[in-house]
């Protein structure tokens, strides 16, 4: 009788996409990131069978990758609800949903759904997406004793730090987003989650990874506490200053490096490096294998070549390159000029 059924209403699936697309069309086009397309066709469908869990949750995610993460609630939530056999479609409802809150700064709900989504342990992406950001939101247990404190621009987290090292900190970085935004003039989608570690050894051991770094898409930072005051919260300013389709280390680094807001010399760091090494800088190659370059000297030569492009071409050229970071978009910006650039670049550091 079961088999029957589901045959039935496997039939009665067809009968009601047959016309149009099938919800295995509707993925398909998900993963390729026909995101406008998914709604568009998925909605209609959505109006004879409004409690279909594959519908809600394609437009819920189609609606979170697109970041309007408002629109995206409702159709995850339906999900959730409907899903009464805890699958995979739940666990990945819950998982989106834990983001869409996350970026609303409801971080209650944000918690409660990526926990659930995690403890619901039905599908090992699904899982590993939300163990991520347990760590990554600072969900994780081990923050329990964090001290949260938020600002006009940050929700800082601290692991270690005395009330007044505290205020000090925080408005030295109110200035210094003032100071570096006063370029980009981006508006941030929400504050930016902003981890203070106290212990490298923690963070690695926690996260996996060496501090600092940033998670532009969701506004967070995971820096030490001695880390320069502009480099990591660059990385999540200049990422909404454009549409960004395409980065390079070079570029990336290089604008972060550019707006570290440190005063160490840079110039004197590369000549060193170079004369020791016995190497010449050859933009091009550092452009193209930017992994093949070691950081203690890639990351202040990128800061400098940055800084010569936006003395050289301004800050709107500037802008309207870093959405595509490649050297063919950069010839296409900035014109013939860009060759000769490079090259008195590479000519002055050179020597
Ligand atoms: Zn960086």
């Amino acid at each position: 009788m079961k088999n029957f059924l589901t045959s039935i209403f496997i039939l009665a699936n067809l009968i009601s996409f047959g016309q149009n697309v099938t919800v295995e069309e509707l993925w398909k086009m998900y993963s390729s990131h026909d995101l406008i397309s998914v709604i568009e066709k998925a909605k209609p469908l959505l109006e004879n069978d409004p409690n279909n869990i594959n519908l809600n949750l394609i437009i819920g995610r189609s609606y979170t990758d697109l970041t309007e993460f408002k629109n995206a609630i409702p159709y995850l939530e339906l999900t959730v609800k409907n899903d009464s056999n805890n699958t995979w479609l739940k666990a990945w409802a819950l998982g989106y949903l834990g983001t869409c809150y996350f970026m609303l700064q409801d971080y209650n709900n944000s918690m409660k759904a990526t926990k659930e989504c995690y403890q619901l342990n039905v599908t090992k992406n699904a899982t590993q997406y939300a163990y991520k950001n347990i760590l990554l939101f600072g969900f994780d247990d081990f923050y329990k004793n964090w001290k949260i404190v938020e600002s006009d621009h940050f929700r800082f987290h601290f692991q270690n730090m005395g009330d007044l090292d505290i205020k000090n900190y925080i408005s030295s970085r109110e200035v210094t987003i003032q100071n570096i935004n006063k370029f980009f003039n981006s508006k941030l989608p929400k504050k930016i989650d902003f981890f203070v570690w106290d212990s490298r050894e923690d963070a690695k051991k926690l996260l996996g990874a060496n501090l600092g770094f940033a998670d532009p898409g969701s506004c967070i930072v995971h820096s030490h506490y001695q880390q320069t005051k502009g480099h990591e919260m660059t990385h999540v300013i200049s990422n909404y200053s454009t549409k960004i389709i395409n980065k390079t280390g070079l570029i990336n680094e290089g604008t972060s490096v550019c707006f570290d807001q440190t005063n160490q010399n840079k110039e004197q760091i590369v000549k060193d490096w170079l004369k020791a090494n016995d190497k010449k800088v050859v933009i091009g190659d550092i452009w193209g294998n930017w992994k093949n370059y070691p950081e203690e000297f890639s990351y202040p030569l990128s800061g400098l070549f940055v800084k010569e492009l936006i003395d050289n071409f301004g800050r709107e050229k500037f802008i309207e390159f870093f959405g595509n970071q490649s050297y063919e978009n950069a010839k296409i910006i900035f014109g013939d000029k860009l060759d000769k650039v490079i090259k008195d670049f590479e000519n002055k550091t050179n020597t």
